[in-house]
């Protein structure tokens, strides 16, 4: 997604051991026209998916699923990670080791809010080693829902995330594809939409 990656190019920073930081425009600072432009996006890629839902994890990937369940006109569930008092229903839960904070979450969502009916399109900011996706994903099919695929606003090839979801049979769709980070430079694969 061309616009994408001119924002990348413009306003990502390179931090040390992989991380690229885009808090100008979506982890921190969100700008809703890029937002708008990415649920454009995944709208077009996934309009005769049958999706019935989308699901993301706090806090980052909620901007840019929010357009994306309005083109898709769907539901957007937001898997939680820490327990709220008021999540008072059964809960469906699955381990997540966080890449950025390098800590063990528990994500969870409300059993009421996902059947074995949905087919759902998770998506998330950043794709690194596809821990985040991976328990998402154990978190749909623990409600028996399928999972159609899985979007990404910034995936970064050199990790492994991509094929660890391809081995589990899920389709990964990524916005902009980030080849390297190295010598303080964002280089790119060609994004997938
Ligand atoms: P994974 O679970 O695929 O290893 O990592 C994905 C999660 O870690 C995303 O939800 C995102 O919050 C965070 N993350 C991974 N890599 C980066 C990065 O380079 N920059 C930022 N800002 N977040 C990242």
């Amino acid at each position: 997604m061309e616009a994408l990656v001119n924002k990348i190019k413009q306003d990502g920073r390179v931090l040390n051991q992989g991380v690229l930081k885009v808090d100008s425009f979506l982890t921190h600072q969100v700008d809703p026209l890029l937002m708008a432009q990415i649920g454009e996006s995944f709208g077009e890629f996934f309009k005769e998916a049958g999706i019935t839902k989308i699901v993301t994890v706090e806090t980052s990937g909620i901007a840019p699923s929010i357009f994306a369940a309005k083109e898709l006109d769907v539901p957007l569930i937001v898997a939680r990670k820490s327990k709220s008092v008021t999540m008072d229903e059964e809960l469906l839960t699955a381990p997540v080791y966080s890449f950025t904070k390098q800590e063990t979450n528990q994500v969870s969502i409300s059993k009421k809010f996902i059947t074995d009916e949905d087919h759902i399109l998770i998506i998330d900011d950043f794709l690194a080693n596809g821990q985040a996706a991976k328990g998402l994903i154990e978190l749909c099919e623990q409600a028996g829902a399928t999972v159609a695929a899985v979007g990404i606003v910034i995936e970064k090839s050199f990790q492994e995330g991509r094929q660890l979801l391809e081995e589990m049979g899920v389709q990964v769709v990524s916005l902009a594809r980030v080849a390297s980070l190295e010598d303080n430079s964002v280089t790119f694969l060609e994004g997938d939409a």
